[in-house]
């Protein structure tokens, strides 16, 4: 059940595809050759930290075991037990509310016979192992990385379609490459990734479709590689152009393999990502708009005295990326110049508890008003999420295009090899 390899170090780095998520610049590799496929290694996912999901059921019946193995409840055909936690000490509940011994975590639960486990009233593969929080029952999804895969890839590349199987199949094998890196990196958790938006997003056996199962399957054994380690693949959804350096956009040195690519198709004034909705796009905000996101955000991410910018006088584009994204943003309002760097800018310009700004690959301009504060700003952007590594939309483009998955991969990540961890 829990992971039974020698652990890497655990990346810093949340997300993959995050784009407030510097990437994990740390390569692994495991020591070794203990895993001869990744796929059936177990990764530990955290469901959830609410009591509401600390339930599980299952056609056959499920067997509830202790710490040490040892069988400690049955539960009948369909009967939801759920689970409670005192201090460090878990206990499992029958409907009827007879309890078992409070006993040292977790429980682990495993469905009888072939039928999936249902927890939290959604069906896993795997088992489900139940810890006690600091404030209520932590839910732990036991599963094998490529069961775990067959919940995530449909999540992360929505896409549903046969022609586009050699992109859902380059997005296994990055979803791969994450689990893989994560394995056991913090000895104080009980659990090696979250199943929402910090990690991959996970949904278990509901989000499966038949294309993203068959990428997982097709691509087995298979993880991205630079200089024979595995390596993070940071992606994002449409790059609307050229894809981002890792330095272009996070606060971090750029690994070899994650530098600027041309989505341009040769020969011709398209891009492989164009047919993405947000591969152009605009947004305007009014001053008072534009004002307020200052007063919301700007102190996060600059030196803001007394944490009040004041009124927008200009805003400007200071410095380009070789990409030709943003580097710096030049804000001038009465009370100072503030500069923004980076993927920083897409979390200062947005409406008041609103969306981010889409990308950081944009023009402004800035229409003053009658006393000379910025009446309204227009910015005119390309592409949707970070830009680093593979551009989700463009890799469907080169499917249908004919591309398969280890050309799309080796086109987004320059100087990798796909191939067995070890
Ligand atoms: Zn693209």
């Amino acid at each position: 059940m829990a992971t039974p390899v020698a652990a890497p170090p655990r990346s810093s780095a949340p997300r993959a595809a995050d784009p407030s998520a510097p990437p994990n610049t740390r390569r692994a590799a495991l020591p070794g050759a203990s895993v001869r496929n990744v796929g059936d290694t177990t990764i530990r996912v955290l469901l959830s930290s609410t009591s509401q999901a600390a339930r599980v059921a299952s056609p056959n019946g499920v067997t509830l075991t202790n710490r040490d193995g040892s069988l400690i409840a049955r539960a009948a055909r369909d009967e939801v037990w759920h689970f409670e936690r005192e201090g460090r000490r878990v206990r499992a509940v029958r409907p009827d509310g007879v309890p078992t011994v409070w006993t040292d975590a977790p429980i682990v639960a495993r469905a009888v016979g072939a039928a999936l486990l249902n927890i939290g009233g959604k069906p896993y593969r795997g088992d489900a192992a139940f810890y006690a929080g600091d404030t209520s029952v932590l839910v732990v999804n036991v599963v094998k990385i490529d069961d775990y895969l067959r919940g995530v890839v449909p999540l992360e590349i929505g896409t549903k379609s046969m022609s586009d199987s050699a992109a859902v199949q380059a997005q296994a094998v990055t979803a791969r490459s994450y689990a893989y890196i994560h394995l056991g990196g913090d000895a104080r958790r009980v659990y090696d990734v979250t199943g929402g938006v910090l990690d991959q997003v996970y949904g278990g056996v509901a989000a499966e479709t038949p294309v993203s199962s068959e990428a997982v399957e097709s691509t087995r054994t298979l993880v991205l590689k630079y200089d024979g380690r595995v390596v993070n693949a940071p992606y994002s959804s449409t790059c609307g152009g050229a894809t981002a350096a890792a330095s272009e956009i996070w606060r971090s040195n750029d690994e070899p393999y994650l530098q600027s690519v041309s989505d341009r198709i040769p020969g011709t004034e398209r891009f492989y990502c164009d047919g993405a909705p947000r591969f152009r796009w605009t947004r305007t905000m009014d001053g008072a708009t534009v004002n307020a996101a200052l007063a919301q955000y700007l102190a996060a991410y600059t030196a803001v005295p007394g944490r009040k910018p004041g009124v927008a006088r200009a805003i400007a584009v200071a410095s380009h990326t070789e990409s030709g994204r943003v580097g710096t943003l030049a804000i001038s309002t009465d009370r100072g110049n503030f500069t923004l760097r980076g993927n920083d800018i897409r979390y200062v310009l947005r409406p008041p508890g609103g969306e981010i700004l889409n990308s950081t690959y944009f023009s402004v301009e800035a229409v003053p008003a009658a006393d000379g504060s910025i009446g309204r700003l227009t910015i005119h952007g390309n592409g949707y999420g970070h830009g680093v590594g593979m551009c989700q939309s463009g890799a469907i483009g080169r499917a249908r295009a004919g591309q398969d998955f280890r050309t799309i991969l080796h086109t987004y990540y320059p100087g990798t090899t796909v191939g067995p961890a070890e």
